[in-house]
C-alpha cells in the first residue's frame, strides 16, 4: 500500500456505511477505506466484495490489530457503539462513531474520557451540522438577523424505509426507537444552530403504529433551552408525506427552512422580516463527505470535527431526556456541562 494513504476500518455492515460513508471516505483525498468487520464474518465478506473493501476481518479484535487501520468509523447498532468505540480508542485508532454515541449517557461519556486519556481523535456523525442550510440558520442566528431568538420547531416526520426498519422499530434492547434515532439529531440541531443547550423538557410518544414491543416510533417534545428558547420536536417514523424543516422564530424576524432534515444536500433557508421574505444563498455539499473531511482534518491537527464526542454526549442526554419525559409524564430537567 501506499505509504501516504491513510487507512479507515469500517465497523458495521450497515446500510449508512454503503449508502453515504464509503464514498464520503473515499471523496478525500489519501484516504481508503481498507478493511470492515462485522458480527458475522459471511456477512463482512459479502460487504467488502460488493463495496471493493480490500479486507474482511473475522470480528472487531482483527480489525483493530490492523496497522494498516488509522481511522475506524463505527456504524453498528446503537448497544454496540460504547464497546466497538472503547475497543478502537484501547488499539489507538481515531474514532468517528455514528449517533447515538451510546445508549446511556455515562457510556458515552466513558467513551470521550478514554479518548482523551489515549489521544486519539474521537467524534460523533451527526451529519446536519454540515448541511449548507443549517450552517445558515447557525450563521444567521448568530449575527443577529431575527433579534434575540424566541422559538424554534423542528419537522422531521418521515415514513421509515422498509430496509431500514428492523432494530429500529422492535428492539429496544438494540438502541431502537425514533427518539435516540431521529431526536437525537433534532436535539444537536437546536443545540448546533442556537448556540445553546437545553435545560429542561416535556414529551408525549407514539407506539405500536409501525413499531413493536413498546418502541416509540412518534414523538412531540417541547424543550426549554439556556438562552430562553423554546424548542418543538417533532419526530416519527409513521408519516408518508409530512415535508421536513426547521424554524427559528425571533423578536425581529423568523428564519424558515424546508425540506432541511435530511441526508440529502438540498433544501432551502427563508430570511422574513420587515423588509419581506428573502431566499438566502446557500452551496449544497454532501454532508457525509464534508463531516469526513473535517474529522480527517482534525486528524492531523487542522481544526475541530463537525460534531466532538462532546456533542455526541449532550445530544444523547438530551434525547434520553425526552425518552424519560414521555414515560414519566414529567418535566425532566437536563444537568448543565461538566
Ligand atoms: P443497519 O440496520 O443497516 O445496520 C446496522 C447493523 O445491522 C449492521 O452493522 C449489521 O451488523 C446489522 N445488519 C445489517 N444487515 C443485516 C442483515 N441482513 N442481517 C442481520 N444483521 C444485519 O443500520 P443503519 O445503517 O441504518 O444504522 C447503523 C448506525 O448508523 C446506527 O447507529 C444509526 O443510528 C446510524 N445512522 C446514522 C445516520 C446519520 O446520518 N448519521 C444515518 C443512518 C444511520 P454487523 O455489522 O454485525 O454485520
Amino acid at each position: 500500500m501506499n505509504e501516504t494513504v491513510t487507512g479507515w476500518g469500517f465497523i458495521g455492515a450497515s446500510t449508512v456505511a454503503r449508502e453515504h460513508m464509503l464514498a464520503a471516505v473515499r471523496a478525500q483525498p489519501g484516504h481508503a477505506v481498507v478493511a470492515i468487520a462485522s458480527g458475522d464474518a459471511a456477512r463482512a465478506r459479502a460487504f467488502a466484495e460488493e463495496n471493493a473493501i480490500p479486507r474482511a476481518c473475522d470480528g472487531v479484535p482483527a480489525l483493530l490489530a490492523d496497522p494498516a487501520v488509522q481511522a475506524v468509523y463505527i456504524s453498528s447498532t446503537n448497544e454496540q457503539h460504547r464497546d466497538h468505540a472503547l475497543a478502537a480508542i484501547a488499539a489507538g485508532k481515531h474514532v468517528l462513531c455514528e449517533k447515538p454515541l451510546a445508549t446511556a449517557v455515562e457510556d458515552a461519556r466513558r467513551m470521550v474520557e478514554a479518548a482523551r486519556r489515549a489521544g486519539v481523535l474521537f467524534a460523533t456523525n451527526h451529519h446536519l451540522r454540515n448541511a449548507a442550510t443549517h450552517r445558515k440558520v447557525r450563521e444567521l442566528v448568530e449575527a443577529g438577523a431575527i433579534g434575540r431568538p424566541l422559538f424554534a420547531r423542528i419537522f422531521h416526520a418521515i415514513y421509515l424505509r422498509p430496509q431500514v426498519q428492523g432494530w429500529r422499530i422492535d428492539s429496544a434492547a438494540a438502541g431502537g426507537g425514533v427518539i435516540l434515532d431521529i431526536g437525537v439529531h433534532a436535539a444537536d440541531t437546536l443545540r448546533f444552530a442556537l448556540g445553546a443547550e437545553p435545560v429542561e423538557v416535556v414529551g408525549m410518544s407514539q407506539a405500536g403504529f409501525l413499531s413493536k414491543n413498546g418502541v416509540e416510533d412518534g414523538v412531540m417534545a417541547v424543550l426549554r433551552m439556556d438562552n430562553g428558547v423554546l424548542a418543538q420536536i417533532h419526530a416519527a417514523y409513521t408519516v408518508r408525506h409530512a415535508e421536513t424543516g426547521f424554524e427559528v422564530h425571533g423578536e425581529q424576524g423568523s428564519i424558515v427552512a424546508r425540506d432541511v432534515m435530511t441526508v440529502r444536500p438540498a433544501g432551502e433557508v427563508v430570511l422574513r422580516d420587515a423588509e419581506g421574505a428573502r431566499v438566502m444563498p446557500v452551496e449544497h455539499e454532501g454532508l457525509y463527505v464534508t463531516g469526513v473531511r473535517r474529522f480527517c482534518e482534525a486528524m492531523v491537527g487542522r481544526g475541530q470535527p463537525a460534531a466532538s464526542g462532546e456533542d455526541g454526549v449532550r445530544s444523547l442526554q438530551t434525547a434520553l431526556a425526552i425518552a424519560e419525559a414521555c414515560r414519566s409524564g414529567t418535566a425532566v430537567r437536563i444537568a448543565p456541562r461538566g
